[in-house]
């Protein structure tokens, strides 16, 4: 039997909030709230994080979680979406489960803060597309 808490919850053994489940993925809400109806959707089958999870898996997943997510945004009548997911400890994934978080944002101070705002000054931008192209 596995020790993963998400599997656990995939497979009905410890108690979720769960608001959509599938033969392929589940969703709950979140124990932590960061913002009203922040919700995880986990595939049933694990894996540890984006970069790991079944492209099939993903792919459908993708489409629950657009779904949910308008959804949400209605129900609760939210001004918008963030839709994330860490991969790995230094990304701040806790749980080693691939999942999208849900968060609904309502305004500027709804708990959830996200900064994009800081700018590395010595980044040599042709350098990186070398790499990466
Ligand atoms: P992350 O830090 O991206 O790995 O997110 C893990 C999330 O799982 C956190 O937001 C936790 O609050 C949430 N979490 C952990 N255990 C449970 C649980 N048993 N039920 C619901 N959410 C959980
Ligand atoms: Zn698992």
């Amino acid at each position: 039997m596995s020790n993963c808490i998400f599997c656990k919850i995939a497979n009905h053994e410890i108690p979720g909030k769960i608001i959509y489940e599938d033969d392929k993925c589940i969703a709950f809400l979140d124990l932590s709230q960061v913002t009203n109806g922040h919700t995880l959707v986990i595939p049933k089958t694990h894996a540890a994080n984006f970069l790991e999870v079944d492209d099939e898996v993903l792919t459908h997943m993708t489409l629950v979680t657009k779904a949910l997510a308008n959804k949400i945004k209605d129900a609760l009548q939210a001004s918008g979406i963030n839709i994330l997911t860490n991969a790995g400890e230094i990304a701040g994934q806790t749980v080693m489960h691939f999942h999208f978080h849900i968060i609904p944002r309502f305004n500027e101070n709804d708990g959830f803060i996200v900064n994009f705002e800081k700018r590395l000054d010595d980044i040599d931008l042709d350098d990186l597309l070398n790499k990466l192209k």
